[in-house]
């Protein structure tokens, strides 16, 4: 069996449960040896992040601080340019000799693959775990569906030599970054979707316009 290692990368502006619960379950039903979790610095499919790099860096460090075999990585702020994930993941592989490198994504970023730098070129080179989110399913694009695997994950996943892309259940949770944001442009509470720290930095450092919120 070869070492797995997962690669996480988001906006996480802001990091919240749905990230942080889903990697923990991920890593109870795949074996990993790490994942790296690793923010974007100036993710590719969308206009910019609302705040820093520095703070959804912190931001997620904090989130993933007591999550075993997680490393949050920033080897895309030292990279600077677009964040394309094929760079990321031919970095990892150099560094990770011998592993197998599997990137972890939503069922909401996998649906939109055909538009990612060099996509073909990446499917061929790592492994895709995608995480099922019901409300944002697959079945949107064909095209995105057509590429997954027909059977659901198994176990041994990694023990054939093929690369594989996998769709995978995970206990769904309705929360997302710009669900928070709104929240808190709204003076709404936002503790039961981050992690306390977060939360703490979030209003310490006024963030998303934290003015109003409680
Ligand atoms: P936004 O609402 O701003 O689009 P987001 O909540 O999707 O943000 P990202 O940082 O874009 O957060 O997500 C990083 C990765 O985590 C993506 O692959 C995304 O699909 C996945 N993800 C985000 N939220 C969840 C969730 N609740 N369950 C499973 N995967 C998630």
């Amino acid at each position: 069996m070869p070492r797995i290692i997962g690669v996480f990368g988001g906006t996480f502006d802001p990091v919240h449960n749905g990230h942080v619960l889903t990697i923990s379950e991920l890593l109870e039903k795949l074996p990993f040896e790490k994942i790296l979790v690793i923010p974007n610095f100036q993710p590719p499919h969308r206009e910019s992040s609302q705040v820093s790099y520095k703070h959804r860096y912190e931001m997620a460090s904090l989130a993933f601080k007591d999550i075993p075999k997680t490393e949050v990585d920033s080897r895309e702020y030292l990279r600077e340019g677009p964040s394309y994930a094929i760079k990321t993941v031919k970095e990892v592989m150099s560094e990770e000799e011998g592993a197998r490198v599997v990137m972890i994504v939503g069922s909401d970023s996998f649906v939109d693959i055909h538009s990612w730098y060099k996509w073909k070129e990446l499917i061929n080179l790592v492994d895709f775990v995608i995480m099922k989110r019901p409300d944002r399913p697959l079945s949107k694009n064909k095209k995105a569906q057509n590429l997954v695997s027909s059977e659901w994950f198994k176990k041994d996943l990694f023990e054939d030599g093929q690369l594989n892309i996998f769709e995978i259940e995970v206990t769904p949770l309705k929360i997302s970054s710009s669900s928070i944001r709104e929240n808190i442009a709204k003076g709404k509470k936002i503790d039961h979707l981050v992690n306390t720290l977060v939360e703490e930095y979030i209003k310490e450092h006024g963030l998303y316009g934290t003015e109003s919120f409680t």
